[in-house]
């Protein structure tokens, strides 16, 4: 089923679950493992992170070096095939511009549809280490708007169209010269066929509240269904910020400075922010919650039993 038809024919608000690919060397049975305490809440689908290939430069016997890619990550196309098989529910593989060209682009959807995959969200994807910006590959896309067309085209032309998700971002993505410019290229997206949003984790409900208030007066109509992340421990209020380009409200980074040595009270913490954050979102309409779980559903399972 398409996620744009859970979005917007479900009677009341879901949690809508992320997973990152294990690393190599985890058995399918390990995967598996690790998502089945998300089945006690029926998921109706799970989204699966995409993962671009590093690059790592090994000393040759000559002294010089060669350029390997390496992905140290089992695929989203194989992480999706083995959910689906297990728990026969439906998968939302994420597919992104970064390092791939047009045809590699293409291979990866053929694969999706021939696994009977009908939703992505489609993203860009970051820059590389070593890299001051995006800069897609010869023969690639420069924006997630391009990608959303791509997988449009080449999924109406297998006779299946496809139902895609695209990222955005309350506080704006950290590229843009402001949020409305943002907004704009997000119209962009819906407008190259997007189905519906999901966005960046944010701690501050206000900021979400403000964001969509401005989407619909962009004329951005698709369902937008808030990203959440509970913090894990005091150390985040450094990195998360860094990683995500995100503010955290001063009343939780007080908190959780005030408890920085007693990681069991800063867990807590986290988690109780996130079930006040999720029941808010409840009351305020949105159609599901997405939950950034990094592959943890330990600190996800309070969460969901409060929330839904
Ligand atoms: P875009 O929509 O292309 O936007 C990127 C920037 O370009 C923005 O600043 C935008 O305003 C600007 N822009 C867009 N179109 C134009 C235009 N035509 N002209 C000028 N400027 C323009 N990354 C991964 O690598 N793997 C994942 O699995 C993954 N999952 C994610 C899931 C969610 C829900 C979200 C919100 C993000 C995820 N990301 C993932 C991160 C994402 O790839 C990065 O944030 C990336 O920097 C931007 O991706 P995007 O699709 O929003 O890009």
């Amino acid at each position: 089923m398409r996620i744009s038809e859970f979005l917007n024919s479900s009677e009341k608000p879901f949690p809508s679950i992320e997973i990152v690919p294990p690393l190599k060397g985890v058995t399918r049975q390990g995967l598996v493992e690790s998502v089945r305490p998300f089945m006690e809440f029926s998921p109706k689908y799970i989204n699966v992170t995409c993962h671009r290939d590093e690059i790592d430069f090994r000393q040759e016997a000559d002294g010089s070096f060669s350029r390997h890619l390496v992905r140290r990550r089992i695929s989203e196309t194989a992480v999706c095939a083995a959910i689906q098989a297990e728990f026969k529910i439906e998968v939302v593989p994420h597919i992104i511009c970064g390092g791939a060209t047009a045809d590699q682009i293409n291979t990866q959807v053929q694969d999706f549809l021939f696994l009977g995959i009908e939703n992505v969200l489609a993203l860009r994807g970051d820059s590389v280490l070593g890299e001051k910006r995006f800069t897609p590959v010869k023969g690639g896309f420069s924006y997630a708007s391009e990608l959303v067309a791509e997988v449009r085209k080449i999924s109406k032309d297998a006779g299946k169209t496809m139902c895609i998700g695209v990222g955005a971002y309350p506080e704006k993505h950290f590229e843009a010269a402001n949020l409305q410019t943002d907004i704009r290229n997000l119209k962009r997206k819906v407008d190259a066929g997007a189905d519906y949003v999901v966005t960046q984790m944010f701690f501050d409900n206000a900021v979400f509240y403000h964001f969509r208030d401005l989407c619909r007066e962009a004329g951005i109509n698709v369902p937008i269904v808030p990203g959440l992340k509970p913090i894990s421990n005091a150390r985040q209020v450094e990195t998360l910020p860094k990683s995500f380009y995100i503010d955290i409200p001063y009343a939780l980074t007080s908190e959780l400075e005030a408890h920085r040595d007693n990681d069991a009270v800063c867990y807590e913490i986290g988690q109780n922010w996130c079930i006040e954050q999720c029941r808010d979102l409840i009351r305020n309409g949105v159609p599901a919650v997405h939950f950034y779980t990094m592959g943890r559903p330990d600190n996800m399972l309070k969460i969901l039993r409060d929330c839904f």
